[in-house]
């Protein structure tokens, strides 16, 4: 006993679970049990750089080590994920679209070295869809889809237990399968992807245009004069509790691409559960999702036994990354102990 305590005079209990957004960094203090103990957000304030943003990570997860009242010394390590493919062997973020200057930015290296413990780093949504299946509904199962639809759509796939990060660490991204061919064009410069037709960003276009064509909606009032407040996915809600038509008009059309994108995506993997997460989702909650269920059914090859694919919400808000990067640190943690 004495021994032990003397080799350890801190005992290493807790892990860091970051989540690195174009907008904002999160960090959770997570337990032995998997439950928050403390948490902090700041702006990630991308125009500092690479450098510049390290240090705004560091500060966050001090802040939320400091509301969690732990040592840093007890803390085994920390999992981060970055908006962008990430190669988990080297931690090195291969490019951030959203963040200026990452291209091949080493960064756990770089938040090893500040924070003191080893940090393991992966893609965001790939963390969002490990947590959920780490530390949300989809525990137990083999075969998940994650499904994020917020600014833009994100994917990330569990099979046989395990993330799967594909040979380039670019799997997952579903955002990007083409569901309009020439449709609307895409932030990724194609035309037609999911995300172009099925995230907030399009649901704010298609608005647009429907107000400058003078429809009819409370949208004109929830939005301000001159389209001045953003569409949140809180204004989304308060129209469709309203029983806006044009919002539930564009909804539904969002709704049915997405329960296209589900049919294929069971088809092709088979699983046990397709989870939807992110601000949209978050906010409408499980009535959102009857017409996509309602739509992927019809185009599910495999009929028999359809309703053991669970279609459900996440559920986790905006902790899905930072417990997923909890979870990624205990699994590489064990991985090297073992
Ligand atoms: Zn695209």
């Amino acid at each position: 006993m004495a021994k032990s305590s003397r080799r350890s005079r801190v005992r290493k209990q807790y892990r860091l679970g970051i989540d690195l957004g174009g907008t904002n960094v999160m960090a959770l203090v997570v337990n032995e049990k998997d439950e928050i103990i403390g948490e902090a957000k700041k702006k990630t304030k991308a125009e500092l750089g690479p450098q510049g943003v390290v240090d705004r990570i560091v500060a966050t997860a001090e802040s939320a080590l400091s509301a969690a009242e732990v040592d840093v010394k007890a803390v085994i390590a920390a999992g981060v994920g970055a908006p962008g493919p990430v190669n988990l062997d080297t931690g090195v973020v291969v490019e951030a679209p959203n963040l200026p200057g990452w291209q091949e930015i080493p960064l756990a290296a770089m938040l090893s070295d500040k924070l003191g413990m080893p940090v393991f780093a992966d893609n965001d949504v790939n963390l969002g869809t490990l947590g959920v299946h780490q530390m949300g509904v989809g525990r137990g199962t083999q075969h998940m889809v994650g499904i994020f639809v917020g600014t833009g759509v994100g994917g990330g796939l569990i099979i046989n237990g395990q993330l799967h990060r594909g040979s380039r660490y670019s799997a997952g991204e579903i955002g990007h399968t083409v569901i309009v061919p020439n449709g609307p064009i895409c932030g990724c410069g194609k035309r037609g992807c999911l995300e172009a037709v099925a995230s907030r960003t399009a649901i704010e276009r298609e608005v647009s245009a429907a107000l400058a064509a003078g429809h009819p909606s409370v949208l004109t009032e929830l939005l301000g004069p001159e389209g001045k407040n953003r569409l949140t996915s809180g204004v989304i809600r308060s129209a469709l509790e309203a029983g806006d038509a044009l919002m539930t008009s564009v909804m539904s059309q969002v709704q049915y691409y997405l329960g296209l994108l589900t049919a294929n995506l069971v088809n092709v993997l088979d699983p046990e559960m397709v989870v939807f997460g992110g601000g949209v989702v978050e906010a409408l909650g499980d009535d959102f999702l009857e017409p996509v269920r309602t739509t992927a059914r019809i185009y599910y090859l495999q009929q028999r036994d359809a309703d053991r694919v669970q279609i459900v919400p996440a559920k986790l808000g905006d902790y899905a990354g930072g417990l997923g990067g909890a979870a990624l640190a205990r699994q590489m943690t064990s991985r090297r102990r073992r």
